[in-house]
């Protein structure tokens, strides 16, 4: 890496919304920078192997938690016997429950397609479905329907299609009219919240979506244009038979392989090197300096610098002088969304095996009345039953995802009910699931979704890619303008901030 090179842009963090922008400018020809404050990509998707765990011990475990906003809130047995028996080897462990929208045939595909492809990479498809009064509904995938819910909706006259097909009908302006409008609002015009069952099942979809728990605040505006542009023109290729998927062998190998493709362009991409400070003069940005390990502070220049920084922590590295007052203040009271995100080691399977290969949700593990925002739901896999490379034979991965608000993420009493909470809750579905357990080890993560895909932020709400105030500063991430599941939306807006920077139409807008 030469450091008298002047770039044409350098990005800040090696994050899913990083490596999208970074790599779409490489394969234009820029020459183009990626600097990662952590010794590996892919930011909050990343993954750890169990050994890592076991060989490095466990600050080193929670410092890598630590960078990607997440904490061990529990455990058992002890964390230290945990490691110290080396329990997790063999496993691969996600940043919590890290599951790909529509098996990647999202956003992903549309990334993928315009850089050429990556390699190594296979996706593990899956069907997923709602729990409800001990039945399960399946979802939507491609085009098959669960019969009972078409048969209910039939019988009681109830629109439940319409929830996917109104977003491929409608015009730019009505979804846009949408954004600030919630899931609850359009159901009870749709007249849909007349069944509780078809309205449940279609609030655990929406909060898989969204992962905000209530449905006055999940924006439908946001789902409905993910569905028209993600997937309306995947559906016409025959490819969205799977409502979503894992890695294999990790959320982390898709950014590893992203970044692979990157350097192959050409990229610069450097590790463990943590950006102090953007350096602005006259309004335009000029540098950004380095806090290196070994040789200390160190100065790339270019006349574009991308943040991938969710966008609350911008003035971390950027003086807020740089911005009216009111453009910081709202930036940096943006909220998103956390989650309870455990893990269980689990000896054998206790469900049927028709449960085992569906990702399940439910939307009550707890009532708001315990002190929640919102009733808190569970959406939860056995994830080494799709991807074996997961789990050491003979054994199975758990992993869950409950949705709580940033706050309630940081709230110890709230935290741990629902750590008491949930072996119980499998065990009232699955007699016998607290026997099956080896380990568990329970991780809460307060920045789950960057900002939340809420009726007052979703979408064209966030921080727009180009900044209106420092001439040269763009932003790509989860945090600006973008859309759909979280990891897509990251892709979707690093798309959108290369199509603003070379003045291209990629598809998203
Ligand atoms: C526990 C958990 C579970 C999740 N589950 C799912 C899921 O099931 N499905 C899904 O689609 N999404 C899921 N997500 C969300 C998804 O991971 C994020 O939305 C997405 O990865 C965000 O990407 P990003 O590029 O916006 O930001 P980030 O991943 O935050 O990337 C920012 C990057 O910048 C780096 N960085 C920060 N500051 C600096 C600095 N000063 N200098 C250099 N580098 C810096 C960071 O280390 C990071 O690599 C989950 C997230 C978590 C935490």
């Amino acid at each position: 890496m030469d450091k008298e090179k002047k770039y044409d842009a350098i990005v800040i963090g090696a994050g899913v919304g990083g490596l999208t922008v970074g790599t779409l400018l490489a394969n234009e020809g820029l020459c183009v920078l990626i600097l990662e404050q952590c010794d590996r990509v892919g930011g909050r998707a990343l993954s750890i192997k169990g050994e890592e765990i076991s060989n490095n011990g466990l600050q080193w475990y929670k410092d890598l938690l630590a960078a990607q906003y997440t904490y061990i809130a529990g455990a058992q047995p002890e964390i230290d016997t945990i490691i110290g028996q080396r329990m997790l080897d063999g496993y691969t462990l996600d940043v919590g429950y890290h599951a790909i929208s529509a098996n990647g045939v999202g956003y992903m595909l549309d990334f993928e397609e315009l850089i050429g492809g990556i390699e190594g990479v296979n996706k593990h498809g899956g069907q997923w479905a709602s729990y409800y009064k001990g039945k399960i509904y399946k979802d939507l995938a491609g085009h098959s329907i669960d019969p009972e819910l078409k048969e209910l909706a039939k019988k009681e006259k109830i629109p439940y299609l319409d929830f996917y097909t109104d977003p491929h009908r409608m015009s730019d302006e009505q979804i846009d009219e949408l954004e600030k409008v919630s899931l609850k609002e359009w159901a009870e015009k749709k007249g849909i919240t007349k069944n509780d069952i078809i309205y449940n099942h279609l609030h655990t979809v929406c909060t898989l979506f969204s992962t905000i728990n209530n449905p006055e605040d999940i924006s439908i505006g946001d789902i409905f244009r993910y569905f028209k542009y993600a997937f309306g023109p995947k559906i016409a290729r025959g490819l969205t038979g799977y409502t979503g998927g894992f890695v294999e062998g990790g959320v982390m190998e898709w950014s590893k392989a992203v970044a692979a493709r990157f350097e192959s362009l050409g990229g610069d991409l450097k590790l463990n090197s943590p950006v102090k400070e953007i350096r602005v003069a006259d309004g335009k940005v000029t540098s950004v300096v380095v806090e290196e390990k070994d040789s200390g502070k160190v100065e790339f220049t270019a006349d574009m610098v991308i943040s991938n920084i969710p966008a609350q922590n911008t003035f971390r590295v950027i003086d807020k002088k740089n911005f009216p007052e009111k453009w910081v203040n709202d930036t940096t009271s943006m909220y998103g969304y956390g989650s309870y995100a455990p893990y269980m080691g689990l000896n054998k399977l206790v469900m049927p095996e028709e449960h085992a290969h569906l990702g399940i949700k439910n939307t009550c593990v707890l009532p708001m009345e315990e002190g929640y925002d919102y009733d808190v739901y569970i959406c939860w896999n056995i994830q080494s039953v799709l991807d074996p490379r997961v789990a050491p034979e003979g054994k199975y991965l758990y992993t869950a995802y409950l949705p709580m608000t940033e706050k309630e993420s940081l709230d110890k009493t709230l935290v741990n009910k629902l750590i008491a909470r949930l072996p119980d809750f499998m065990e009232e579905v699955y007699p016998g699931f607290k026997d099956s357990i080896d380990w568990k080890l329970d991780l809460v993560c307060w920045k789950l979704e960057g900002v939340a895909k809420s009726v007052s932020q979703a979408g064209t709400q966030k921080v727009p890619v180009r900044s209106e105030h420092v001439e040269g500063l763009y932003f790509a991430g989860d945090t600006a303008k973008g859309y759909g599941v979280a990891m897509d939306c990251a892709i979707a807006s690093g798309v959108i901030c290369a199509g603003e920077i070379l003045g291209k139409d990629f598809g998203i807008r």
